[in-house]
């Protein structure tokens, strides 16, 4: 778009073309009032401040909808506009609460700023009568209050829960004089639709929708969300070594202001007062607080006497890179094994083992910000609205730009209100599912065959192998009809960019590294990889469980992926940490609790992890740690499996320190220290580091977190130019090779990363789950997440708010297997599988499919995970945790 010349009030201006007049001077530092206008919403022109006049056009116009033309001669100031805003202002007033001393907004209100710049007539005021009735305020929801008394009907909440969030929870209620904003049937907005986002809250420009924390901070800190790995950039308010408030900041490229209930509230749990704040040692079954010198004195002589293979660490995707790095660098150099794993075991796996194998790299290939311009979205295995909001954000808006989305997923999420086409695959169906399209694709020619000839191996091959996946077999396998596999194949392979993203639908099952090959096998047969807005993008769940795992907190990979089963790498890394190290993979975090069942591992160091409830057949994960000799459990709270332990370490949260976390889009970005932390808690790098130095290990001396990249710097190719200088303001993205590197928005652009610089096409077969509903157990039970919480929700369940929102397990049924069994909604169940049991209420819904029934496992209550299967993906040995069979009884029967 080109510029046009226009004069704002004799001045002589270029502005935009496509641009309002309203925008446009405001480009140009000059003020319209306005009161309805936000630069995030599509302008409605509802509260007619911004009426100005046009030369050669009758009348006011308003100056929001009218965009800038050629030749324009605008007036912002007459006899005749400051009328028409005098009126409409005295009756925006009449009806509004005069408490401004007594209001959160007083002196940063916009109706304060346009009255002061308007003026009111006193007199004329106090004549005109309030035509609404005072209505109590809408306090229901635990983190906002709305006060209609005070709304001036601008309608920017309605429009940003309509157009940002596309959740549509509020609306115009009781058209005519007592029209309000309303929610659907006007219920209490807790019992609405709302997703407790605060967008809303955030634009409202007067004080009616105002946060329950109305105190200001005193600075702010810029900093990252703790919670998903989205990474979004949040501005922290401190008040008294406090976080009181959360912003997005609008400038980052990741969330561009917005933030999720969970990134905007969920941040009390820092103060809770459960942190732990002193080393606890058990002594006669009893927890004692000790010193830190006689807690690592201990820890020193019992690790001394479990080095090499009795030995194994679980790592954290929720610490730093800095401190992953450490606690990686100890394992190996100091202990002398390479049993070091984290939670990606039980997440993505299958995506490190599978992408490397077709790709040559086990992460997002492309980024965020690029998915609001594909042409295509496939979200497969993704509850993407629940798990990574603002992702979900990013795919509302490319819908609303054209974009074609399909969904594929067992149970009918939120998404699928946004889907073009909703493929409701049976669980554990994907490769078929994946290869059915790709045999579509084949079949009418719609793969890109100079993408193919040029760019990729083994297509003949895997061609061959599409043969047994004949749409009717497809269809009968997956559930899904015929026509709808076509048309997605087709809008697919057609409608391109198609970004394709998945989550862990396709990661936590007995063959996911075969589902995550298929969706690379789609992506390179259509030529939808290298390019922008295209690409296989897993979203990674926790905050830095990209990090963690760029990091080497891995049996096999050094950092930066490098394989420790390679001898020039052992011995760059033999020479950088003056240590011999061992060439053998070390085992994984599902086969640790395995080998601690039979006394081969002696000693765990567990830092951030709770595997009491995160992994599979969680009972077997009991067993195993009675079993231990000795259990060390490093941590903010004591969570479920610290009991076990036999030191408990306190550490500082993600707001006490600083480093950096990888977000899902391979985006490295800083975490700033905004508070200091309780009690003698301490950075998880300085624990680590003063075991070792107990322990006699040279090189562990850091001073600090950039201390430690430097390091990383040294021994990691994609992270060498990764410096913290180069990301005050905004992270990079690996592969960043050195300082002038911009780092790299997405992957395989030339050539992939693997040996040859090909991607490849893996023929694969159907493989069924390992334990499908039987005539014992006739229910298949998946599992999901909720928006409200966390992993093992150790931090958003103490988080009042969040529990108040949604505080109670509920196993989701669909209503025909309610009424064959005879249950009700909210009725007390009994949920029994091979490995467990759990009581849990009954919630009917058509989400999901009749056969299928979920459980989030985010409720030490109820704990999902000693239901769920541990039958293990051979390749990446991540458990099943997507598929296992259950029974359902009656707690009276
Ligand atoms: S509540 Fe606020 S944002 Fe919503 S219509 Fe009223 S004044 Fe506008
Ligand atoms: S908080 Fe979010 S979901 Fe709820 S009404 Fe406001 S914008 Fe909509
Ligand atoms: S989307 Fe993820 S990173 Fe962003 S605010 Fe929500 S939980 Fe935090």
């Amino acid at each position: 778009m080109g510029n046009v010349k226009i004069n704002i009030d004799g001045l002589d201006l270029v502005a935009k073309e496509g641009k309002s007049i309203l925008e446009a001077a405001q480009e140009n530092g000059i003020y319209i009032p306005n009161l309805c206008h936000h630069p995030d919403l599509i302008p409605s022109g509802n509260c007619r401040m911004c009426v100005i006049e046009i030369e050669g056009r009758r009348g006011q116009i308003i100056a929001c909808k009218t965009p800038v033309e050629e030749g324009m001669n605008i007036r912002t100031e007459s006899q005749d506009i400051s009328l028409i805003r005098q009126t409409t202002l005295e009756l925006i007033h009449t009806n509004h609460t005069q408490d401004c001393t007594n209001c959160s907004k007083n002196n940063t209100c916009q109706l304060q700023e346009v009255t002061a710049f308007v003026g009111v007539d006193e007199e004329r005021l106090s004549r005109l009568r309030r035509t609404k009735p005072f209505i109590d305020k809408d306090e229901s929801n635990p983190f906002f209050v709305l006060d209609h008394n005070k709304c001036i009907m601008c309608g920017i909440c309605i429009r940003t829960c309509d157009e940002v969030q596309g959740v549509f929870a509020l609306d115009y209620g009781y058209r005519g004089f007592n029209t309000i904003v309303s929610t659907y049937g006007n219920r209490p907005i807790k019992e609405s639709v709302c997703e407790s986002c605060g967008e809303c809250v955030v634009r409202c420009p007067v004080g009616a929708l105002y946060p329950n924390e109305t105190k200001l901070p005193t600075r702010e800190i810029k900093s990252v969300c703790v919670y998903c790995g989205v990474g979004c950039n949040i501005f922290f308010g401190v008040r008294d070594n406090k976080i009181i408030s959360a912003r997005g900041d609008r400038d980052s490229i990741v969330n561009k202001g917005r933030l999720c209930v969970k990134g905007r509230f969920g941040y009390s749990f820092v103060n809770h007062p459960e942190r732990l704040t002193k080393p606890l040692i058990k002594k006669n079954g009893e927890f004692v607080e000790s010193s830190w010198d006689e807690a690592l004195d201990l820890i020193a002589n019992k690790f001394k006497n479990a080095k090499g293979e009795k030995f194994a660490a679980l790592s954290s995707a929720k610490i730093t890179n800095e401190e992953n790095y450490i606690v990686q660098k100890f394992t190996r150099a100091v202990m002398g094994t390479n049993n070091i794993d984290h939670c990606a075991r039980l997440c993505h796996a299958p995506t490190v083992a599978g992408l490397v194998q077709s790709l040559g790299s086990g992460a997002m290939t492309n980024s965020i910000d690029e998915f609001t311009n594909a042409s295509t979205i496939f979200s497969i295995g993704s509850n993407t609205t629940a798990a990574h909001p603002i992702i979900g954000l990013h795919i509302k808006e490319a819908k609303r730009r054209g974009a074609k989305i399909i969904v594929a997923n067992p149970k009918e999420i939120d998404l699928c209100r946004f889907a073009d086409v909703f493929l409701q695959q049976k669980p554990g169906t994907d490769v078929v599912l994946l290869m059915g399209m790709m045999k579509v694709i084949v079949d009418e020619n719609l793969a890109d065959l100079d993408f193919l000839n040029s760019r990729c191996e083994n297509f003949e091959e895997f061609k061959k192998s599409l043969e047994i996946f004949e749409l009717d077999t497809t269809a009968k396998i997956t559930g899904v009809p015929k026509k709808k596999i076509i048309e997605a194949a087709r809008i697919y392979a057609t409608n391109k960019p198609s970004s394709l993203i998945y989550a862990m639908g396709i990661t936590q099952h007995s063959h996911g590294t075969d589902n995550v090959l298929a969706t690379s096998n789609i992506a390179l047969l259509t030529g939808n990889i290298g390019k922008e807005s295209a690409g296989v993008n897993p979203l990674r769940g926790q905050n830095n469980v990209q990090g963690a795992c760029d990091l080497g907190a891995l049996p096999n990979v050094y950092t930066g992926y490098q394989k420790v089963s390679n001898p020039e790498i052992q011995a760059k890394f033999e020479s950088h940490w003056s240590a011999k190290l061992s060439g053998d993979d070390g085992l994984t975090h599902t086969e640790f609790f395995d080998q601690i069942e039979k006394g081969e591992i002696k000693a765990l160091y567990q830092v951030g992890e709770n595997p009491i409830i995160s992994e599979a057949d969680a009972n077997h994960v009991k067993k195993a740690l009675d079993n231990l000799d000795f259990f060390v459990v490093q941590d903010i709270f004591f969570n479920e499996t610290a009991h076990y332990a036999d030191v408990v370490l306190p550490a500082t949260s993600f707001a006490e320190k600083d480093g950096t976390f990888t977000n899902t889009e391979r985006r490295v970005q800083r975490l700033r220290k905004a508070i200091n932390p309780p009690g003698e808690a301490k950075d998880d790098w300085w624990i680590a580091c003063e075991i070792a130095k107990r322990l006699g290990a040279k090189g562990f001396d850091f001073e600090s977190s950039e201390d430690i990249m430097d390091e990383i710097n040294r021994v990691t190719p994609s992270y060498a130019g990764i410096k913290y200088n180069r990301i005050e303001n905004e992270g990079l993205q690996w592969p960043c090779p050195d300082d002038d590197h911009p780092g790299t928005k997405f992957l395989h652009s030339e050539k992939f990363a693997r040996a040859g610089g090909k991607g490849k096409l893996f023929p694969l077969v159907y493989k069924a789950s390992i334990e499908l509903p039987d005539n014992e157990y006739p229910l298949l039970l998946t599992t999901d997440r909720s928006l409200y919480h966390y992993h093992t929700a150790t931090m958003t369940r103490r988080i009042e708010g969040l529990e108040i929102l949604d505080g109670e397990e509920f196993l989701r049924i669909n209503p025909a297997d309610a009424e064959k069994m005879g249950i009700n909604d909210e009725e007390y169940l009994t949920v029994k599988s091979r490995r467990g049991t759990v009581k849990v209420k009954a919630k009917i819904t058509n989400i999901c499919p009749e056969g299928i029934a979920s459980l989030t496992f985010h409720f030490h209550e109820t704990r999902t995970n000693e239901l769920t299967n541990c039958a293990i993906d051979p390749v990446a040995k991540i458990p099943e945790t997507k598929v296992c069979a259950i029974k359902i009884e009656k707690m009276n029967s």
